[in-house]
């Protein structure tokens, strides 16, 4: 964006991202059967993926037969430590930055939509269209 790191790097406390994605509707939403296999490839513990209840989406005239109704929001937050400061000012890519957070134990949008799909609030093909696994 043509900002010098370093006021960046001073400026910022918490960077989020965000994703909408769509809700299932809960007059329709039906159990599917997904191989634990693929849960486990989309990030499910294999202890999940054999306990999991996997809602997708169906139709009914309540949602004009789309099966979703309503939008839910994925977050990602990442907190500007030291260290990560330390590493904006030196120029570490995106990519740097997010696998230090992930160390530190920041959410993924991609761990925000296992969430909601564990809950039954949206389908997984609503959360891989708007995530990457990284
Ligand atoms: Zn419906």
């Amino acid at each position: 964006m043509g900002i010098e790191p370093f006021l960046v790097a001073t400026a910022l406390r918490l960077v989020q991202a965000q994703r909408l994605i769509r809700r299932l509707c809960a007059n329709c939403k039906s159990v599917g059967k997904i191989p634990a296999q693929t849960l486990i490839e989309i990030g499910f513990t294999p202890e999940e993926a054999k306990a999991l209840q996997i809602f997708e989406p169906k139709g009914c005239d309540k949602c004009n037969n789309t099966g979703y109704k309503g939008r839910v929001g994925l977050f990602e937050v990442m907190e500007l430590d030291e260290e990560i400061r330390e590493m904006i000012m030196i120029g570490a890519s995106t990519s740097e930055l997010r696998q230090k957070a992930k160390e530190r134990g920041m959410l993924t949008l991609r761990q925000s939509g296992l969430e909601k799909i564990k809950l039954g609030i949206t389908s997984i093909e609503e959360v891989l269209r708007e995530t990457s696994k990284m």
